[in-house]
């Protein structure tokens, strides 16, 4: 490699960390559950306290089926059945029945005709609209939409128009400007992970209605728990069965492992089968995924205990948060986002909940905006309320020892 370029790299990552933006992974040793262990690693602030186990507040583990016995066994009894690998993307060789079976089951769990997996949910944003969406058309984003959406829209040749973050009135000044295109469609994240923030998908389906416009959304942060029935943001504000493409993952709430999909009427799902590039040009899904997957579906459908209890763990810990002295970003979401407002002293708060035994990390620009830094803590129904009151007393106490309080 040239000595120049060697010196540019290590420049790079010099501003990096002098912007104090250097992401360090934190090993962990176990399973993702309602505790860690992690390996001393890390930067010298953030000191694993040596191995000892970790209240794990941090995970999009929203539902603890990332080690669930019986999605672990549906895993093992695909490995069996279908092999470890399928050597081949979808088209060629790489479809099998449990591929197929897991299709029509997300379809039906979210309301649609049907529906087509990706290694991801970032190939499945990625791979939406250039196939669906050309120069005559018009896509109109959320500003504060998921990277892989922007990407995604990025590639197609359409009409952009961006509205301010959640704002109804913006949106149907998109909706105006964009009224000479020829198909349009307003795509926005169904839950925000910063904020937790909850989008209006009524409003957004009468104005989308009032305009002739689809609607989609990214239900990365929604599936498996959103909704009594646990369907999603569509079924939580009242449009289930009315939202045109959905995409979403089953690398959080639906397992954790990976992969993603894209569910809407059998035409799109067609299209995007034929055209979609991240789906003909990359390898199909893990048998042992799409097993597992279709063990979640059945859990979640025979039974809401799951989602009932991450709502009621979310409601106690927002609430018990509030009493302790913490201001919240105020909301239902099992995202809580506790406002620290300094990044210094978020990165300090974090570091004295991990010796104090609670995993959760900080956020601060360019993030989440300036003077906006925060700890973002993750409910799930894997937390005991035992864990939850240890969390929120460690809380306290480091954000007593910080002056916080
Ligand atoms: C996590 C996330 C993704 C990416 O999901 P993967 O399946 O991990 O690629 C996409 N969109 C949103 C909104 C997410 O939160």
């Amino acid at each position: 490699m040239p000595a120049d370029l060697i010196s540019h790299l290590k420049q790079e990552l010099q501003g990096v960390r002098e912007a104090g933006l250097f992401k360090s992974e934190r090993i962990i040793t176990t399973p993702q559950g309602a505790t860690v262990r992690i390996a001393g690693q890390g930067t010298p602030t953030l000191q694993a306290p040596d191995g000892r186990e970790l209240i794990n507040l941090c995970a999009n583990n929203y539902l603890g089926l990332s080690s669930h016995p019986r999605v672990i066994e549906a895993a093992h009894e695909a490995l069996r059945t279908h092999g470890y690998g399928m050597s081949s993307v979808r088209f060629i060789c790489g479809t099998q029945d449990v591929h197929k079976e897991l299709e029509a089951r997300l379809a039906r769990f979210l309301g649609t005709e049907d529906a087509i997996l990706y290694a991801a949910a970032f190939d499945a944003n990625g791979g939406l609209f250039e196939p669906l969406f050309g120069e005559a058309d018009a896509i109109i984003s959320d500003e504060l939409n998921h990277a892989s959406i922007i990407d995604g829209v990025r590639l197609s040749k359409a009409q952009r128009w961006r509205y301010k973050h959640n704002d109804m009135a913006d949106l149907e000044r998109c909706l105006q400007e964009a009224a000479s295109t020829r198909f349009k469609i307003v795509f926005s994240d169904g839950v925000f992970s910063m904020d937790g923030t909850v989008a209006q998908l009524d409003r957004m389906r009468a104005l989308c209605d009032q305009y002739g416009a689809l609607l989609g959304i990214d239900e990365c942060h929604a599936t498996g728990f959103m909704g009594t029935r646990g369907r999603g943001t569509h079924e939580h504000r009242g449009v289930f069965g009315k939202v045109d493409i959905i995409t979403g993952t089953l690398g959080k709430a639906l397992g954790g492992a990976s992969g993603g999909f894209t569910a809407a009427r059998r035409e799109v799902v067609e299209l995007l089968r034929q055209r979609s590039r991240p789906y003909l040009f990359s390898n199909t899904l893990m048998p042992a995924i799409a097993g597992a997957s279709v063990a979640v579906l059945d859990l979640l459908e025979a039974s809401t205990a799951l989602r009932d209890k991450l709502e009621a763990n979310t409601t106690w810990f927002r609430d018990a948060i509030v009493k302790a002295g913490f201001q919240i970003k105020p909301g239902t979401h099992p995202i809580v986002p506790i406002m620290v407002y300094d990044a210094v002293k978020a990165q300090a708060l974090s570091a004295r909940l991990l010796e104090l035994g609670v995993y959760a990390v900080g956020f601060f620009y360019p993030v989440v905006p300036k003077g906006q830094a925060r700890i973002r803590v993750q409910m799930s129904a894997v937390h005991e309320r035992e864990h939850l009151e240890r969390a929120v007393t460690a809380f306290a106490q480091a954000g007593q020892e910080l002056g916080l309080l």
